[in-house]
């Protein structure tokens, strides 16, 4: 045994590799991108496991569902909105009998830091019925990822490793075990039950609603479902999940009471125990990072006299990160006095593209183009050109979800608006902007696609792309798209007057024309240098 310091998502990647993980696959996605680099990097030391980047999170489901297939343990890892683009095989794996360990680690973002939306993943592990385990510490992110494929391989079901923002990204020191030897290859024993032709897929839905009372017996008695039973004449109880545990904990001394404590860290919620912990109790808090999940399945759970208080009921934000001030307001406490610092008056800084981008420079010459088109309408898309919605350029007006920027344009070419552009990241447009392209190109719609060709997935860090730049121009030709309204331009100041006036002249034309605007991103560049300099000292 020895202890390391390792972010929430690092101790999910060594628990992992620690319970003999053979690959891991993801696309990256802030806050779930730590766990596959430290992957790569621990793979670049010591030789295994596989660790790689794919082109979405659904091929990457699709890839660790194979490594499963034959036997072996896999983690597939993606942020909270990855697993929308994965719900395809994700729904579908619960109901076939998994073979090797399948891991799916699922960083939510509460908050929304740096994602459009802030689900909950937890209702999703409910909704394709399997077993989510939700860590509260840094210990527990990694003695829960090496359990987790002890669990599916057990129960035959994939199992979710649900993270937040707050525990991903910080740091803390984690007890690490003994390895684990990797599985040998070896087929399904039950091969069928990977068919999901409606015949097999009814009889494996069967199997698994039948497998479904032994997963809860599971949870009921696991130590990650606690109580702690605090005064034993209190009337009221609490109830936290995952990282509200602690921010509970820390206001339990100003609290001056200790009222019975149930944590819940393992799904299916624990029905049973949770009935028993209600009972005699005529009030509960429930504290929970994200939705009101265990709030919602306690109306239907304990007694209608028991008042049930969490973000439903109101007496919890509806909304938003929980921390311990929150905490603290909810438990009635004071606020705590803090440090007053008298004159500081700092400007605010809002998000902006660092000086020099080449996507300032595109969207400079996008500007351009479109003066004297008041009717015009930029749609786009997630990456760091989003922030193109913001002054001085304000030059788009939409972000939805990866890929969202070409169907829309589409849409809206075709609903009568002129002109319509569509921008997009390279990276983006490899993960999820070819296949509505394809559409485009169909129908020939009356639209341009900007594609930002940066080399790299640049707001997650700069992962390399899935395919290099170079091969952009001919992707994009091998789709369909016509020789004579396909353009490679470069994103340089230098070139704004020509750029602009190329742009403008695909704006004139009715139909489908593309553009690609190279130029490398400034980090990826001053990176590459650094590790030049570090090679050579
Ligand atoms: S990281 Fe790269 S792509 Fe993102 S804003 Fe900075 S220079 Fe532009």
């Amino acid at each position: 045994m020895s202890e390391l310091v390792l972010l929430g998502d690092e101790a999910v990647a060594l628990g992992a590799v620690h319970a003999g993980l053979t690959a891991a696959y993801a696309y990256p996605g802030t806050p779930s991108t730590e766990i596959t680099e430290y992957l790569i990097r621990y793979r670049q030391k010591h030789g295994g496991p596989i660790a790689q980047w794919c082109a979405n999170e659904k091929t990457a489901y699709e890839e660790a569902l194979g490594v499963s297939f034959a036997g072996r343990r896999t983690l597939v890892s993606m942020k909270h909105v990855g697993l929308n683009v994965a719900a395809d095989p994700f729904m579908n794996s619960a109901l076939i009998s998994i073979n090797g360990g399948f891991v799916v680690a699922v960083a939510d973002d509460p908050g929304m830091h740096s994602s459009q939306n802030e689900q909950d993943s937890r209702v999703f592990a409910d909704f394709a019925r399997v077993i989510c385990l939700e860590p509260a510490s840094h210990q527990q992110a990694y003695d829960m990822a090496r359990e987790a494929f002890d669990v599916s391989e057990r129960f035959q079901v994939p199992v979710m490793i649900r993270l937040v923002t707050r525990l991903a990204h910080s740091r803390g020191i984690v007890t690490v075990r003994e390895a684990r030897a990797e599985n040998p290859v070896s087929r399904a024993a039950t091969p069928a039950s990977w068919i999901l032709l409606p015949a097999n897929a009814r009889r494996q839905w069967r199997a698994l609603l039948d497998r479904w009372p032994s997963i809860q017996r599971y949870t009921e008695t696991c130590s990650h479902n606690t109580v702690t039973q605090g005064a034993v004449f209190a009337d009221w109880g609490v109830i936290t999940t995952g990282l509200a545990r602690n921010y509970y904990i820390e206001n339990l001394d100003a609290l001056g009471a200790n009222p019975p404590h149930l944590h819940v860290g393992a799904y299916p919620y624990p029905a049973e125990a949770i009935r028993r912990f209600v009972s005699g109790l005529q009030r509960v808090l429930v504290l929970e990072e994200g939705y009101p999940y265990v709030e919602h399945a306690l109306r239907g759970i304990v007694p209608p006299a028991t008042a049930i208080e969490g973000r439903e009921s109101g007496h919890v934000p509806p909304d938003g990160e929980l921390n311990p001030d929150i905490v603290r307001t909810i438990l009635g406490l004071p606020a705590r006095t803090v440090l007053q610092v008298e004159g500081l008056n700092l400007p605010p800084r809002p998000p902006q593209l660092c000086a020099g981008c080449p996507h300032g420079d595109s969207f400079h010459a996008v500007t351009s183009a479109l003066a004297g088109f008041p009717d015009a309408v930029v749609t786009s898309d997630i990456g760091c050109y989003t922030l193109g919605a913001l002054p001085p350029y304000n030059a788009i007006q939409s972000c939805v979800c990866m890929g969202a920027s070409v169907g829309m344009a589409k849409g809206a070419a075709e609903a009568g608006l002129h002109p319509v552009v569509a921008v997009i990241g390279d990276s983006t447009f490899l993960h999820s902007g070819m296949t509505p392209l394809l559409d485009c190109i169909t129908a020939d719609a009356p639209m341009t696609l900007l594609i930002l060709d940066n080399k790299t997935v640049g707001m997650t860090g700069g992962q390399r792309t899935i395919r290099p730049s170079s091969e952009l121009e001919g992707l994009v030709r091998g789709l369909g798209v016509k020789a004579d309204h396909l353009h490679v331009l470069e994103a340089h100041p230098k070139h704004d007057a020509h750029n602009t006036e190329v742009l403008r002249r695909e704006l004139e034309h009715r139909g489908l024309s593309v553009i690609i605007a190279v130029r490398e991103c400034l980090e990826t560049i001053k990176r590459g240098k650094g590790e030049k300099v570090a090679a050579k000292a």
